[in-house]
């Protein structure tokens, strides 16, 4: 068997990056593991944008994304750069949608600052939206942009300053659970006394009693050139979600000259290995479609459209916990499309937990089903 570490990590996306970060800051010198490189484009954390935002119609995750804040803070002191951009953001549909009218209540119950627009109300303060007359929207000025692509790098970074290591292009192909959990690679085999899996789209690939749970779907954006470029710059457009058909959520310009956006029309299950990289002709279509229809001044031509990968579990929660075979091995996957704005907290409670520590905001939703027990 080769080397030992007391703490190793598998997979260095945001969560993996943001574990071994938290263990490394601690002085316990984790090994950090990455099958491709640091800040691949294969896997669910990369590119310039995720939304950040307290707009949950869940009171849990509206509160979890508030103590996200303070941690991107002191993240963004120890680098001495911003790493969240505040933009302000919007939730839009048809008035009355009970989603909308849950996340009002959510900002209201954590205490953060949420106003209810009327369409007409929205028109005067934001004209780039061109909704029908029955629409609403909720707008709290504490939301904006973190990003993926970034973060990693500058986790992976601070994770080697700190005393760990990181190995890329190094892939585990297989996992022996036991006191001593060991891992296996193409450059050898390790073992370690904690072990923290956060393998994305992989993760089921692990742990083959995780498919049924965990289902890696293909997601689409598409980046549209604004017609009038000063109407969608972070000051004057605020990151969105519409509580609609589309689903759609976006960006303004940011990282690249041009409105960003995303709609859930379709999810199609995808192997993390053989997937597509080509936007499916649905998503391509319904992207364009909404542009069209609500904002039509930021529709100007189609710059890149990408794909990324979403794991989705059935309730949308996050899995964080200790295997159920074996408590030294924690698997997590908080993904189901909202992880990366809580990632500096994520790596916290990842790190707690890999110590046997309790954290306040481990909430009991993030184990295990209970028919894995
Ligand atoms: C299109 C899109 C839009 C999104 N929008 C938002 C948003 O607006 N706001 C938000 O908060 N979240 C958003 N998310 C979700 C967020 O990006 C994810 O929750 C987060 O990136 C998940 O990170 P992760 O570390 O779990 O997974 P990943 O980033 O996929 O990391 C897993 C890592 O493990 C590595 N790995 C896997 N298997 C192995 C192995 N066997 N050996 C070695 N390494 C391995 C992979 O290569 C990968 O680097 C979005 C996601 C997508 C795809």
């Amino acid at each position: 068997m080769g080397q030992h570490f007391p703490f190793m990590v598998v997979g260095a996306g945001g969560a993996g990056a943001a574990a071994a970060y938290h263990l490394a800051r601690r002085g316990l010198k984790p090994l950090l593991i990455e099958q491709f490189r640091v800040g691949h484009d294969r896997g669910s954390s990369f590119g310039h944008s995720r939304i950040f935002r307290l707009a949950y119609d869940e009171p849990e995750y509206a509160g979890l994304a508030l103590e996200a804040l303070p941690a991107w803070r002191a993240l963004e002191q120890e680098v001495n750069m911003p790493l969240y951009t505040r933009t302000g953001g919007l939730d839009l549909g048809p008035s009355g949608t009970p989603t909308l009218t849950q996340t009002l209540a959510a900002l209201e119950r954590i205490g953060a600052v949420a106003e209810s627009l009327t369409r007409a109300e929205l028109q005067r303060r934001f004209p780039q939206w061109h909704v029908p007359d029955d629409w609403a929207a909720v707008y709290a000025p504490e939301a904006g942009i973190v990003n993926p692509t970034q973060t990693v790098e500058l986790l992976c970074a601070l994770t080697n300053a700190h005393g760990g290591q990181v190995l890329e292009n190094t892939r585990v192909d297989g996992i022996d659970l036991g006191k001593q959990p060991s891992i296996h690679t193409d450059a050898g085999s390790f073992t370690c006394d904690r072990l923290v899996v956060t393998a994305g789209a992989w993760t089921a690939k692990l742990f083959p009693e995780l498919q049924e749970w965990l289902t890696p779907t293909l997601a689409a954006t598409t980046f549209y050139r604004p017609l009038e470029p000063q109407a969608f710059t972070p000051q004057e457009f605020p990151i969105f979600i519409t509580h609609d058909e589309f689903q759609a959520y976006g960006f303004p310009s940011f990282g690249l000259p041009g409105v960003k956006i995303g709609v859930d029309v379709s999810r199609p299950v995808v192997d993390a290995d053989l997937r597509p990289f080509d936007v499916p002709g649905d998503a391509a279509q319904a992207s364009d479609e909404f542009m069209r229809r609500y904002l039509p001044d930021a529709a100007g031509s189609v710059m890149p459209r990408q794909t990324c990968l979403i794991t989705r579990a059935p309730t949308t929660d996050f899995l964080m916990a200790a295997h159920p075979q074996c408590e030294q091995v924690i698997v997590a996957s908080p993904c189901s499309g909202h992880g990366f704005k809580f990632v500096p907290l994520l790596g916290e409670i990842l790190a707690a937990k890999a110590l046997g520590e309790a954290h306040p905001w481990d909430l009991p939703r993030f184990g295990f089903p209970a028919r894995f027990s």
